[in-house]
């Protein structure tokens, strides 16, 4: 596999690599599209290791997660879930978003991130003893009252935290000409105008665009889409539906094109 293209913004490599060699669960936390997943997908890379992602959501069930008994012609054969599969493995689990799964479902993780490292298979009596480079990562984003007050501390206190934000600007340039393909001058527009559009947030902007958002703008403008529709299309429609709000991002877009 290629490395996966991933700037640091200080010693999260370096905490990483010790959380690993110690067999220690890492909780990122940070705003949604700041580089969470990229950074999991780096370091999977970098030691050697097999990931497996699941994205949480308010349906995943513990079997979800841990397997469960499917039926194949007469029989039925028991199939793991990404979890014991990552534990059986030694792999790195990476769940994204985990407060939005069930708290019954997240409970399923407690014996794999303290001492035991086991995850036992109570459908078939199976006790899973976790392989040596087996990694849980979980990441969610703190923005969001609702999921601080969904994460308890029994669980939180697991994990070593590392946060997350949106890259500073010369590294968003540099993001952006490298992923989206734009030029370093248009990269450095679209980075000034992210920062102004960034500042709505007080006024009311519930998310502010991310540096996902602002690497697809930057693909449809290397595309060929012109700046200001790219703009509008990648950078300020998918934030908001409030008349006031949109306008007033377009007005910032048309200042800056
Ligand atoms: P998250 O998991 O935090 O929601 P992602 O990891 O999917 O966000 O990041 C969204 C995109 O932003 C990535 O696909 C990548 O193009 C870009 N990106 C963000 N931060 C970095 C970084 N530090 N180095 C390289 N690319 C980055």
């Amino acid at each position: 596999m290629a490395e996966p293209y991933y700037i640091p913004s200080g010693d999260e490599v370096a905490v990483f690599e010790q959380c690993h060699a110690h067999q220690l669960a890492v909780m990122l936390k940070g705003p949604t599209g700041c580089g969470k997943t990229r950074f999991v997908e780096y370091m999977a890379w970098r030691l050697g290791r097999p990931l497996i992602t699941v994205s949480c959501h308010d349906d995943l069930s513990a079997g979800d997660l841990v397997g469960r008994y499917l039926i194949h012609h007469d029989d039925t054969v028991w199939q793991d879930g990404p979890l014991a599969s990552a534990a059986r493995h030694g792999a790195i689990c990476y769940l994204d978003e985990v407060v939005e799964a069930r708290q019954d479902t997240v409970v399923v993780l407690h014996s794999l991130t303290d001492y035991r490292r086991t995850l036992p298979l109570e459908k078939t009596g199976e006790l899973i003893h976790a392989a040596a480079g087996f990694q849980l990562v979980v990441s969610y984003n703190p923005g969001y009252q609702r999921m601080l007050k969904d994460m308890k501390p029994s669980t939180r206190q697991r994990f070593v935290a590392l946060d997350f934000d949106f890259p500073p600007a010369e590294r968003e340039i540099a993001i952006l000409v490298h992923e989206g393909g734009v030029d370093a001058g248009t990269a450095h527009a679209l980075v000034t105008l992210t920062h102004k559009l960034r500042g709505l947030q007080d006024r009311g902007l519930a998310e502010v665009p991310s540096t996902r958002l602002l690497v697809a703008t930057a693909k449809l403008i290397a595309g060929g889409i012109p700046l200001r529709r790219a703009c509008y299309a990648g950078l300020v429609a998918p934030l908001s539906d409030d008349g006031s709000l949109v306008g007033a991002m377009r007005d910032l877009v048309d200042l800056s094109f």
